[in-house]
């Protein structure tokens, strides 16, 4: 198929950065337009190309695909993510069987440690609250699901919040009592999402468990894996097929007329910036800051933090969390990155902001979304975390990409059928 836009195709995505192209507003030999070479978008590219003839054209404005799962190796050997530690876990065994088929994947059990202060300094104890956590900061004597319940029914002996809760403050506060809710959840929050926790939907910090075993792991999802190679080289395999083309480094909303002759295009990225004339209230998102410090080693396998991942549920710095990538899949270099995470509005959007105020404001642009086809006469859709504006682990996203096509696939076949 004849390219419509003059894009090279190197044999890797990841010199694929286009520095000069040109796009001619004839684009009907593309079928599909996939805006977005994240998760959602490579998923339904790959979809598109596998189970249909359709020509599918990918674009991104950053010059690499995979979204904020993109990661690369840096000079010290060691597998950093540029957009924060990513790790796949999931309950959906159809997701697995899809992701799976792309690259390779090791089993890996993530656990974070929260740094907390106590009158005898500060204590590195997991997160999720688990038998050990309690042991470490409060009692020691506290060793079964029995003596568990017990403490956490005298932690929240004064709490008369009940269900459904209304916000995030009220669902910490009843399930873990104040102590805990102010050591591990209130200041955390504030930090991340420039909230008190009563301003988030209690779904927010409901993704937190309360464990009453012993089990510190982050997750409990059955699946929990690493691509040993990497996430970017899962997605040159999601994208490596003849029919897609992935033109890096483009705008797509600064050059939607060129696209408009494209007969679908299904939008992965932010939908106030795609409805952005309509000048409505606009959608509210947290964003990262990263900042990394080189830390040199005595030996290869040594490490500098006790966790992968420490969170810093304190005032006392700015950061929320610090990742030390050497501890995923346990890589030798004798130089360790450690990365600070630093919540802020400004900047690529990461986090949707779930609460009432933003889900009214998403719900006008939603009705924009339904009838953009109708508006367009060409089918537009709108897909994924920062298209629908919803708080998605990577599983989800990939299920949802995966429903979606699924749903397609329904309706198409019965139109060929008729
Ligand atoms: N959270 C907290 N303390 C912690 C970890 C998480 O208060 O030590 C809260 C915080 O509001 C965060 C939310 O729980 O945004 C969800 O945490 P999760 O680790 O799932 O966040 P993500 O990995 O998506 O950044």
């Amino acid at each position: 198929w004849s390219p419509v836009v003059t894009v090279s195709r190197s044999a890797s995505f990841k010199n694929a950065l286009v520095q000069d192209y040109h796009i001619t507003s004839h684009t009907m030999s593309v079928d599909v337009c996939i805006v977005g070479a994240g998760l959602s978008g490579a998923v339904i590219a790959n979809r598109y190309a596998n189970e249909t003839n359709k020509k599918v054209l990918v674009l991104d404005s950053r010059d690499h695909i995979g979204g904020n799962c993109y990661d690369y190796v840096n000079k010290y050997g060691v597998r950093m993510n540029k957009y924060g530690a990513h790790l796949f876990h999931t309950k959906r065994r159809d997701v697995w069987d899809f992701i799976s088929q792309f690259g390779t994947w090791e089993p890996w059990e993530h656990r974070t440690l929260a740094k907390v202060y106590t009158a005898d300094g500060p204590k590195h104890v997991p997160i999720p609250i688990c038998i050990p956590t309690v042991q470490q900061l409060y009692d020691p004597d506290v060793k079964t699901e029995q003596d568990m319940l017990e403490f956490f029914k005298n932690e929240t002996k004064d709490i008369n919040f009940t269900k459904p809760y209304k916000n995030s403050e009220e669902s910490t506060l009843a399930r873990f009592g104040r102590r805990i809710y102010e050591s591990f959840f209130r200041d955390y929050t504030i930090k991340q999402w420039d909230k008190s926790p009563e301003r988030l939907d209690a779904s927010v910090l409901e993704r937190i468990p309360l464990r009453l075993n012993y089990d510190d792991r982050y997750f409990t999802d059955e699946i929990q894996m690493l691509p040993s190679s990497g996430y970017t080289s899962i997605f040159e395999d999601l994208l490596d097929h003849s029919h897609i083309q992935v033109l890096l480094g483009v705008d797509y909303l600064k050059h939607k007329e060129c696209f408009k002759n494209i007969q679908t295009t299904i939008f992965t990225g932010p939908i106030d910036g795609y409805f952005a004339d309509y000048n409505y209230k606009k959608l509210e998102y947290r964003s990262l800051n990263f900042k990394e410090e080189n830390v040199e080693l005595e030996r290869d396998d040594d490490y500098v933090l006790p966790a992968s991942v420490v969170n810093e549920p304190s005032m006392k710095v700015k950061y929320t969390r610090t990742v030390e990538y050497k501890h995923f899949l346990q890589q030798k270099a004798y130089t360790s990155t450690l990365v600070r995470e630093y919540s802020s509005s400004e900047g690529d959007p990461y986090y949707p902001v779930p609460n009432d105020e933003n889900r009214g404001t998403y719900k006008a642009f939603q009705e924009l979304a339904e009838t953009e086809t109708a508006r367009e006469r060409r089918r537009v859709c709108f897909l994924g975390r920062l298209a629908n504006y919803k708080y998605m682990n990577m599983d989800q996203a990939i299920g949802n990409a995966l429903d979606h096509w699924e749903d397609w696939k329904r309706d198409w076949l019965q139109v060929c059928d008729s």
